[in-house]
This record gives structure tokens, sequence and C-alpha cells, in this order.
């Protein structure tokens, strides 16, 4: 029997932990020999889709090509992690209708911690008006309503996110064992 695909899709704010908690999600199913791939927002904007802007048209098309390649790569048995701020609810709930195998990750940290953290300096930058539309300062986020899994990662260690997640596609029967 071929491995089921399933997309994983980490929504956030900028520096809640989506890239991290992916990465971590990624090392223990590579160990286990699942086929995977990565889409992260951050190299996804440097190619599939360089030179689209950050107006909700904009974005909604990015999640909307992001959306396209999960799907061709979950049909054919890869378990798929997303990791894009993803902002609009619509969006993710069509990406979602389109993928079927879809399981929605909310990663959850209040803004403040976002920003304390500032893994990017992008937080500043936004802060200071240089960078325009910046999501949870300028630009809205649209918090999921009922994600499959949901990480607090103010309040819980990466190890907890990354169990939870795993568990979850246990519990799915997309993997075999934690
Ligand atoms: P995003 O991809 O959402 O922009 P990143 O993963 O790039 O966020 O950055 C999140 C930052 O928060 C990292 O520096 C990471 O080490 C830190 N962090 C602290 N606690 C956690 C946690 N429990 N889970 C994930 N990241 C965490």
């Amino acid at each position: 029997m071929q491995q089921r695909g399933v997309t994983l899709w980490f929504t956030g704010l900028s520096g809640a932990g989506k890239t991290t908690i992916s990465q971590a999600v990624a090392k223990a199913l590579g160990e286990k020999g699942y086929p995977l791939e990565i889409l992260d927002g951050d190299i996804v904007r440097q190619n599939l889709t360089k030179g689209l802007g950050f107006s909700k048209e904009d974005r909604d098309e990015n999640i909307r090509r992001i959306g396209f390649v999960s799907h061709l790569l979950t049909r054919n048995g890869v378990i798929v992690l997303v990791s894009a701020i993803s902002p609009y609810r619509e969006i993710r709930q069509e990406v979602r209708e389109k993928i079927k195998d879809f399981v929605e990750v909310y990663v959850n940290a209040p803004l403040a911690v976002c920003e304390e953290r500032d893994v990017k300096g992008l937080y500043k930058r936004a802060r200071s008006g240089e960078i325009k539309a910046f999501t949870g300062i300028s630009d809205p986020y649209e918090p999921p309503i009922n994600p499959e899994i949901e990480c607090r990662t103010d309040k819980e260690e990466l190890s907890e996110s990354v169990a939870k997640v795993l568990q979850k596609l246990q519990e799915l029967d997309y993997i075999t064992s934690v």
C-alpha cells in the first residue's frame, strides 16, 4: 500500500515558530523514512512566487500557488510541510477543500512575544514604518477557528509541539507510529 500523502499547513504570525516546528517535524518524519517535502514561505517567495507582494491579492495568490504544488505532492503520497503566514482564512479554506488531506497547525504566540523574539528584525522595521502592511502590525491576521492542532509556542516546549503534530498524524492514520 502506498503512503498516504497529507499537507501539514503551519499558519501563524512571523516569528511564531512555523519554520522551527515544521523543520523539527520533518526531521522526525525523515528519520522514519517518510517521503516529505518542505515548502517554506520565505523560500517560496524567492522562486515559485517571486515578484508577488503583500497586498491581499498577492498574498492570496502566493497561498494559491503553494496550495497547487502541495496538492500535486500530497496526491502522490508525500507529507508536505507548508510554513507560511497565510493570514487569510478564506484562502486557507479554499486550499483545504482542494487538497482534502489537509491538517492545519495554528502556530500561536501572542504578538508581543513574536515581536520580542523579532527573529529577523522585521517587527522593528514594521514599527518604524519602513515595512508596510506587516501582518500583526499593519495588516490583518485571521486565526483559524477549528485547526486540527494548536501549538502555543509561548507556553510549550518545541518538543511538545512536535509531539502534538506527530500524535495527530498518527490519529488520522497518516503515519503508523510516533
Ligand atoms: P516563523 O517561521 O513562524 O516566522 P521561526 O520558526 O522562524 O518563526 O522563529 C520562531 C522563533 O521562536 C525561533 O527563534 C525559535 O527558536 C523560537 N521559539 C521559542 N520557543 C519556541 C517553541 N516552543 N516552538 C517554536 N519556536 C520557538
